[in-house]
């Protein structure tokens, strides 16, 4: 694979980071996935506006002009023959060669940019979209700024080891009883045609798949309703799905071992990834 490290273009056995680097030592650093879908970028321009909206928020360098990552992303796909698959892109605060809690300065400490990419042949095809995925709940034990979208994914990690071992493909965390959002995905459930998903705060990432799934929905005249609900609720619930740029939509059909409707995708979340999968790739870059 070529990858790009600060600037460069090379062969992913060349690149390499200081250990001093603080996404390393410290977790200090965000990142964001973009989906690729026939050779081109999906919601790419929602995925760049949060990453500049995660550097604000911890007072980090853009590592490169924002212009520049669009090309980057492009020759990357065009290096490594990527027709459908990921970009990812991580940017981490750099080192001033030793490791401190104080940030070093940041006139003279460059942030570190990495970007790589994963080849998913098939990915808008996944076979796992047509069966739905099971689902346990967890605490949510993770940190206040859930909308910043940081490189501290241990919890989430563990999140999905704990579903692993329980014979589930992945974990809805769960805070005061509500819940906030799936480990690495938003989540949703619907009862009777009204599609329910939590409001926007420190609570949760604002993902752009659930801005573009929710703007869909609301052009298609479905119902949409932004406010949390609990896991009870949920159980409870006709359908249920997860949206993120990788899995776009993808239904949920069991939760705690109770399943929802008849125990197969819902035909709101079937509708939606249908229509999130021709729009974006109408918009694709
Ligand atoms: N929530 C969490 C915790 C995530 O990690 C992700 C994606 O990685 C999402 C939601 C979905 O965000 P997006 O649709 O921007 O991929």
């Amino acid at each position: 694979r070529t990858v790009y490290v600060n600037g460069e273009y090379l062969p992913e056995t060349e690149a390499t980071v200081s250990i001093f680097d603080r996404g390393f030592l410290m977790a200090d650093g965000v990142y964001e996935v973009t989906s690729v879908l026939g050779g081109k970028l999906i919601d790419f321009g929602g995925h760049l506006a949060r990453l500049e909206r995660s550097l604000n928020e911890l007072d980090m360098k853009k590592p490169a002009a924002f212009d520049d990552l669009l090309d980057i992303h492009r020759e990357l796909v065009r290096a490594n023959d990527i027709t459908d698959g990921l970009v990812y892109l991580q940017v981490t605060r750099g080192s001033d060669g030793d490791r401190d809690f104080v940030f070093p300065n940041a006139e003279t400490t460059e942030p570190t940019l990495v970007l790589f990419t994963q080849s998913k042949p098939g990915l808008a095809q996944n076979p796992v979209a047509l069966k739905g995925i099971k689902v346990i709940s967890i605490e949510d034990i993770r940190w206040g700024r859930r909308d910043i979208k940081t490189v501290q994914l241990l919890y989430p990690s563990m999140g999905k080891m704990m579903a692993k071992k329980a014979g589930c493909d992945d974990a809805w965390m769960v805070e005061d009883g509500y819940v906030t959002e799936g480990t690495s995905n938003n989540a949703y459930i619907v009862k009777g045609n009204r599609i329910i998903t939590r409001q926007l705060s420190n609570d949760i990432l604002h993902g752009i798949t659930r801005a573009a799934v929710l703007r869909f929905a609301r052009e298609a005249q479905m119902e949409v309703e932004e406010r949390a609900f609990t896991i009870d609720e949920a159980k409870a619930a006709d359908e249920a799905f997860v949206t993120s740029a990788s899995a776009f939509v993808m239904p949920v059909v069991e939760i705690d071992g109770v399943a929802l409707g008849d125990g197969t995708p819902g035909r709101v979340a079937a509708r939606l990834r249908e229509i999130y999968l021709e729009e974006s790739l109408k918009a694709a870059v």
